[in-house]
């Protein structure tokens, strides 16, 4: 008979990496089954610099102290460390702590999960089977695997992005740019995108044009024509383009359903902010907790209930709360104009720090959370307001107004 895994963990992104790693430093047998599982990640992984626990081991490769938002009615400048992470120094790190703890990494995509009391089987395209105790599942959004609370239509936050060679392009090294809703030009108004930029060095730069996430998703084409018409304004037409990111990032997924036989976690597991789409410091502050609850449950002998006990420590009760708010949050954004969106981030960054940022990590109390949106709510001009009743009484946000207003907020 083959090997039995302790954990069999689906993926090969920042989510199951940090997972396995950690659940391989507490003694756990690891099995990772992804396609081209040491593939380099590509994404430019950014995040605030205090969403990372101060164990949390990354490297950063480039810090900015300020942070700039800008809206047809003004400039907001946020003091607020945000940070790129390495991530292929992240992977590598990753990847070499799970070879120290002879992890077994195939180059596989998982096609169907088999549970059979204490032994679960994960069936790969290539027709092999590994034997496990417990399946993780981080095999991202698009996951087949989880099963979810409700079925809602995703929206999509798009981003078509560049890097850029541009010696001297006098841009401040120290400041980044986290959206710029002024419009590209006159007729890119709707639907509204902004400006991300990002100085890495003084000879090159990362520009990306971004959508809010919108049903259906605002085309590829459409952000690619913006961002050269800004690179344009920004006397940025002739650099270098060296390099290219095209971001779709699926939210507003229905939180995994109760009472799952695999730990879903990452992308996977709904753990992108509903409204920001950012996910990789909730990730990493999670996978030590979620890791531990696995392997210390699996050392009860009971697969069932070391899987729930860590589904239990990645959505306690009070989060699953928070994140069905952020979702009606989600819901706003998706149909605001122009306008709106602009009155609302102009609103929104005015409110102290410690709301807005607290907002952005997804680290409010449920309570909290719904003390600074009634603080927005009040200071938002009647026609925002009126958006946002209307989105609440909506078909769409219905049944997510109903689910909040029945677990209570408190
Ligand atoms: C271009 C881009 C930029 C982003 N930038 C940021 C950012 O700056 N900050 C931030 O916080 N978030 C960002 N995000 C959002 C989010 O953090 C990322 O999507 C992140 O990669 C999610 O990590 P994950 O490990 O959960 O999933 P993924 O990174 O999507 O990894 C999924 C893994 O599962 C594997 N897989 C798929 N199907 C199977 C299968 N059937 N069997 C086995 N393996 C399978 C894939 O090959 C992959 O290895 C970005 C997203 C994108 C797309």
């Amino acid at each position: 008979m083959s090997e039995v895994f302790d954990i069999g963990v689906l993926g090969s992104g920042p989510a199951a990496l940090s997972l396995a790693a950690e659940a391989a430093a507490l003694g756990a047998r690891v099995t990772v089954v992804a396609p081209e599982p040491t593939h380099p990640w590509k994404p430019n992984y950014c995040l605030w610099s205090d969403e990372l626990s101060p164990s949390t081991e990354v490297t950063v490769e480039h810090r900015w102290s300020e942070v700039t938002v800008a809206t047809a009615l003004g400039l907001h400048e946020l003091r607020r460390d945000y940070v790129k992470l390495d991530g292929l120094a992240l992977q590598r790190r990753l990847l070499s702590a799970l070879e120290a703890r002879s992890a077994r990494i195939v180059d596989q995509r998982a096609v169907q999960l088999e549970h059979l009391g204490t032994e679960s089987r994960i069936h790969s395209s290539s027709g092999g089977t590994l034997r496990v105790r417990a399946i993780v599942d981080a095999s991202g959004a698009n996951s087949r695997f989880v099963e979810r609370l409700h079925r809602r239509k995703p929206a999509h936050q798009m981003a078509y992005g560049l890097f850029l060679e541009a010696p001297g392009h006098g841009f401040d090294t120290e400041r980044a740019t986290l959206m710029d809703f002024r419009p590209a030009m006159p007729s890119a108004v709707e639907p509204p995108s902004f400006l991300y930029l990002l100085p890495l060095s003084d000879r090159r730069i990362f520009v990306e044009e971004t959508s809010l996430a919108h049903r259906p998703a605002v085309s590829m084409d459409l952000l690619r024509e913006r961002l050269d018409a800004r690179l344009q304004t920004l006397g940025l037409g002739t650099a270098a383009r060296i390099g290219e990111e095209l971001c779709a990032i699926p939210m507003g997924l229905g939180l995994p359903a109760h009472g799952q036989s695999i730990v879903p976690f990452g992308a996977a597991a709904s753990m992108v902010h509903p409204a920001s789409g950012y996910s990789i410091a909730h990730t990493l502050r999670k996978s030590k907790p979620v890791a531990r609850a696995l392997v210390d449950g699996l050392g009860s002998d009971d697969p069932a209930l070391a899987i729930a006990s860590a589904n239990a420590a990645l959505w306690p009760r009070a989060q699953r709360r928070l994140w069905e708010l952020y979702a009606l949050g989600l819901e706003t954004l998706v149909s605001m104009s122009f306008a709106e969106t602009s009155r609302f981030f102009d609103a929104f960054f005015r409110l102290p720090q410690e709301s807005w940022a607290g907002y952005l990590s997804g680290t409010l109390t449920p309570i909290e959370l719904a003390v600074s949106m009634t603080d927005l709510f009040r200071s938002l001009p009647a026609s925002v307001r009126w958006h946002l009743i209307r989105t609440g009484m909506s078909s769409g946000a219905a049944p997510l107004a109903r689910t909040v207003l029945q677990s209570g907020i408190t």
